[in-house]
């Protein structure tokens, strides 16, 4: 069983503490992946110093050269797929077939940033000086922390480091415990294409124990981080208190909206497969589907029977649709949900359990689970369950349903099923989250297309397409007179 080492200033270094955390696969707990460092603080300083040492080379080298070390990045992830998006799988579950689509977005995420390299990004602006020369341009913001959740344990850090790295700044990357491995493997690729001694670093651990000094070394001058609202906050709130630059991209309870006209058929396949897909742990998951009352049996029938169709298993199985939650502790966390909305006085309609036999005993398996009568004052309606849960609720007009889909705390993304043009309009202008979708899965956005929510989903900058530039560089604004 491989041991794998964290990356500090170009060289594979054991961690200062001496331990290290096996990891193990959700689909079989029997079943170790490797072992991996249980880093210590020193070891986050030592990341962050060799980071700042970096700098200042790379933050010089032009943004083409730059994008040329992720084009070849890139050539070498393609050479990698399988086997990154095996352990993948490996590690957190999810399909094959998911973790192999990470790839061929995380592939696809470098060549853009590398062509990012060569467009302008300032401006000339026009002096009431007749001689002075007026202009902006931007820097890097020097060593940027990049903290990254296990759902999408390849397609997140390659899209915060590849805009970090091609607009100039040097990165301290901590993957989720769970999926360490997966993330050494992503910056082996980057080792493997010559990027230059400390210019990327990887130390793996607990983030409660060393995320503290990912955000609080002040030689840290940017944060990019996608997780939970309650780490989340914690992070904005230090980051505040010493002027760092932060981009947060949190929690959701996506709402999908299927109205009377829409073509159900297609509405019933893309809620199922937003809620289903990646075992429902996806910040941008349908979680809440709001139907009109006059075809709710319909749409209800439509999913129950795609809800029952669903193949659960092994995430290295061919025929696997939904593989297992990433951990004890999220299967608990979503049969608590489930256990709630029971007592809560929704019904449930279909699954709600751990599933059990030969194929499921040693692994985290739950049932696809769909509730109805539900109402939105309800837990199920309220909280993020990250798990494979959805609820149904009934409601009488398109007013009714946003109004029903705007009442929660969080704003990520929602969907609309119509075929009506003024119903689409009043949803994109009325629907209070920051990624909308007309007749199409509430889950994911093109990547060239800038990612991010409103209210306690997103610290409200957008994160990558081309808003990359804005949180990855600092502006400065020269006048000069000759
Ligand atoms: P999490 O517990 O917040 O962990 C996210 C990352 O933060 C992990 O690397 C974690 O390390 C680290 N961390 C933990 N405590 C920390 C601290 N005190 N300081 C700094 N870092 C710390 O979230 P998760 O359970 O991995 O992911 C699920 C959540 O992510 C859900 O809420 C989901 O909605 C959200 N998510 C949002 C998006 C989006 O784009 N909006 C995308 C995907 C996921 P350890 O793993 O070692 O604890």
């Amino acid at each position: 069983m491989t041991t794998y080492q964290n990356y500090i200033n170009g060289t594979w270094v054991d961690s200062h503490s001496g331990q290290t955390i096996s990891i193990t696969n959700p689909a079989n707990w029997n079943e170790p992946v490797g072992f991996v460092q249980k880093s210590d603080q020193n070891d986050v300083s030592s990341a962050v110093q060799a980071a700042k040492q970096a700098n200042s080379t790379w933050g010089q080298l032009s943004p083409i050269a730059r994008g040329a070390y992720l084009e070849k990045t890139a050539r070498i992830l393609e050479e990698r797929i399988v086997d990154i998006a095996t352990t993948a799988t490996q590690e957190m579950g999810k399909t094959l077939v998911e973790t192999t689509g990470e790839m061929g977005r995380a592939i696809a995420i470098l060549k853009y940033y590398a062509q990012e390299g060569w467009r302008k990004t300032g401006d000339v602006i026009p002096s009431s000086e007749e001689k002075n020369l007026l202009y902006t341009t931007r820097v890097p913001l020097g060593v940027v922390s990049v903290i990254t959740p296990w759902n999408f344990p390849i397609a997140i850090p390659i899209w915060k480091i590849a805009p970090a790295l091609v607009f100039g700044n040097t990165v301290v990357f901590k993957p989720a415990e769970e999926t360490s491995i997966t993330g050494i493997k992503l910056v082996q690729a980057f080792h493997d294409a010559g990027l230059p001694a400390g210019v990327i670093n990887i130390v793996t651990g607990k983030g409660a124990e060393i995320g503290p000094e990912m955000v609080q070394n002040p030689s840290v001058n940017g944060i990019t981080f996608t997780g939970s609202n309650g780490v989340g906050k914690g992070i904005a709130m230090e980051a505040l208190s010493r002027g760092c630059k932060y981009q947060l991209e949190m929690g959701g309870k996506n709402p999908a909206i299927v109205l009377a006209d829409a073509d159900l058929d297609h509405a019933a396949t893309l809620v199922v497969s937003g809620a289903m897909k990646h075992t429902g742990q996806k910040c941008t998951a349908t979680s809440r589907v709001i139907i009109e009352a006059s075809v709710y049996k319909q749409v209800k029938e439509k999913i129950l029977e795609k809800v029952k169709q669903i193949q659960v298993g092994n995430g290295l199985d061919e025929d696997t649709y939904m593989g297992p939650v990433v951990s004890s502790k999220q299967q608990k966390n979503v049969l608590n949900m489930i256990e709630k909305g029971i007592s809560e006085g929704a019904t449930l309609l279909y699954g709600g359990k751990i599933l059990t036999g030969d194929q499921f005993d040693q692994g985290y398996f739950i049932e696809p689970t769909l509730f109805e009568d539900v109402t939105n004052d309800m837990s199920i309606a309220q909280e993020e369950i990250f798990g494979p849960v959805l609820c149904l609720i009934k409601v009488d007009s398109l007013e009714d349903a946003i109004q029903v889909a705007n009442d929660s705390s969080y704003g990520l993304s929602a969907s609309l099923f119509t075929r009506d043009l003024a119903k689409t309009l009043q949803f994109t202008q009325q629907m209070e989250a920051g990624l909308i979708k007309v007749n199409g899965e509430s889950a994911g956005v093109e990547l060239q297309a800038p990612f991010g929510g409103m209210k306690s989903s997103s610290s409200h900058s957008r994160e990558q397409g081309q808003a990359a530039v804005e949180f990855f560089t600092s502006i400065k604004t020269i006048t000069i007179t000759p």
